[in-house]
């Protein structure tokens, strides 16, 4: 299922909307907290732009918003309906669990968003000329 060409692959791998061929971000780790939104210019197998406008990624804030209540419900049902802690305890689970996946969930967000706005195109991926291609 999770195979390039698959909008789930780029979303999940962080990887180019257009060719799926390598990361959008410098440094593929999203917990080295300081080059969190590191991200490369354009991609250097299809030339694909990442910021398609200025401020581009200003909306992928709407798509976290969904990702967090996403991870909220799931820290939710885990810890108060399987496991069965209070609810001050659910309240703790929840906070934490948007803290400690805060970098995924931002990471997350830019994928789904930027996948919004650039498709799949398997031609891309064969291309190796960065100029050649532009958005
Ligand atoms: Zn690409």
């Amino acid at each position: 299922m999770l195979q390039k060409g698959n909008k789930l692959y780029s979303i999940l791998t962080g990887s180019c909307p257009k060719c799926h061929s390598e990361s959008m971000y410098k440094d593929p780790n999203p917990y080295k907290i300081g080059k969190l939104f590191d991200m490369h210019e354009k991609c250097s197998v299809c030339g694909t732009r990442y910021k398609i406008e200025p401020s581009f990624f200003y909306g992928a804030m709407y798509v976290s918003y969904a990702v967090g209540i996403a991870f909220a419900v799931a820290a939710f049902v885990i810890s108060n309906l399987i496991l069965g802690a209070s609810l001050m305890n659910t309240f703790i689970a929840i906070v934490s669990t948007l803290i400690v996946f805060m970098p995924i969930i931002i990471r997350l967000s830019r994928n789904i968003w930027i996948n919004f706005f650039i498709h799949y195109t398997p031609e891309a991926a064969k291309s190796r000329n960065p100029d050649s291609k532009e958005l």
